[in-house]
């Protein structure tokens, strides 16, 4: 097993091409760890890189604080597993797990004894003699999966696996993997741009977007105290939302005031803009935390209903907020009528303000305190 960790590492491909930016990061041995980003944001190439399959442009790859930039890939003992699974049609599932080891010459018991066992442990063994053309999805994914561990790699990596699935079939391809690579107890890259999988399967995650690291956490943590706008805004289904605001400071007291709203900020966040005060500031809350009321309340700001969508369990509720949408999800029994008048509050626990300049959470530090 092994550490894996980046150095100020880049990769520049030709034409300048910038695809990973002084990325800087460490998975712990046996760790579970997502590589979390939006298509081209360079998840890709960081992996090739620790692979080995990619010549690092600048800084460091570590295996056990080992630097391994020089190092081919059979050397470096990682294994992956792409989106396409890239079986063998016209090999059995033995066959096909079998493979890496009969390219490397090991003898027929040798690989007998790796199969079995690994077929035992992904519970493949009754489909062992199967043509790889007639698997479902799910005994492709054991199989690829299969023929990754059966040489015990040090690190698995796994490139968006399940990306390609439909939704119901990828949900539950989300757990089988998790349980399957928990009991392997192997290190894990998992790269994703899917934040549902990352949020539900990783560890920790590391936040990339125009090949930069964006955040480094634990699902809560990047959930609960995004760094920045970006990852406020990538993280959670529906989106949160965003606003930009003045604030105003009444005899002691702060608001945030836009057009379409204004409401008084609690005590918590008063101290915060007392020691660090901000006239124009963009507001982040999440649908979850927009409460609603048919009756206006103490602080609540009233907001035009422009969409509802049902959705059973819960209801998406689109407020109209200047020359915006806002999104609040609220219980499947609360069904407003469109174009009525609601009363909206803010949780204000779990709002957070960004800089208009760099998109910072400007009160990071102080979230992330207690
Ligand atoms: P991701 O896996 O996050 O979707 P990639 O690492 O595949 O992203 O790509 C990151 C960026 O690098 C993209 O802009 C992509 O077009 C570019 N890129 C990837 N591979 C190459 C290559 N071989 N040559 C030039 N540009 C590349
Ligand atoms: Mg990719």
């Amino acid at each position: 097993m092994a550490s894996v960790e980046l150095r100020n590492v880049w990769k520049i491909y030709k034409g300048d091409v910038e695809a990973v930016k002084n990325v800087s990061w460490k998975c712990e041995d046996r760790e579970f760890f997502s590589i979390l980003g939006p298509s081209g944001c360079g998840k890709s190439s960081s992996l090739r890189m620790i692979a080995g399959l990619e010549e690092i442009s600048k800084g460091q790859i570590c295996f056990n604080d080992k630097v391994v930039n020089k190092m081919r890939p059979r050397e470096r003992n990682v294994a992956m597993v792409f989106e396409n699974w890239a079986l063998y049609p016209n090999l059995s599932v033995y066959e096909n797990i079998a493979f890496p080891l009969r390219a490397r010459n090991m003898s027929k018991d040798v690989i007998d004894k790796k199969v079995k066992s690994a077929a035992k442990f992904l519970d493949l063994e009754p489909i062992l003699s199967k043509n790889a053309r007639r698997l479902s999805g799910g005994e492709m994914q054991r199989v690829s999966i299969g023929r990754a561990i059966v040489r015990e790699p040090d690190v698995l990596i796994m490139d968006e696996p399940i990306s390609h699935l439909d939704a119901s079939l990828r949900a539950r391809m989300r757990e089988e993997l998790k349980a399957q690579v928990s009991r392997l107890g192997v290190t894990t890259l998992y790269i994703t741009h899917d934040q549902v999988e990352s949020m539900a399967m990783a560890d920790r995650i590391a936040v990339m977007n125009l090949g930069e690291i964006q955040q480094i956490g634990t699902p809560l943590d990047i959930y609960h105290h995004p760094f920045n706008e970006f990852v406020a805004g990538f993280i959670g289904e529906p989106p949160a939302n965003f606003v930009d605001c003045d604030v105003i400071r009444e005899g002691g007291k702060y608001f945030i005031t836009c057009p379409a709203f204004r409401f008084e900020l609690n005590d918590v966040w008063a101290k915060r803009f007392a020691a660090n005060f901000r006239q124009r500031i963009r507001l982040g809350v999440r649908p979850e935390d927009i409460c609603i009321s048919f009756t206006e309340n103490k602080n609540c700001c009233g907001l035009e209903v422009d969409f509802v969508e049902i959705q059973g369990d819960r209801t998406i509720i689109t407020l109209k907020v200047e020359d915006r949408l806002f999104l609040s999800e609220v219980l499947g029994d609360v069904r407003p009528e469109i174009g009525q008048t609601i009363y909206v509050e803010f949780n204000q626990e779990h709002i957070h303000f960004f800089s208009l300049e760099d998109g910072k959470n400007v009160f990071f530090d102080e979230e992330t305190k207690n």
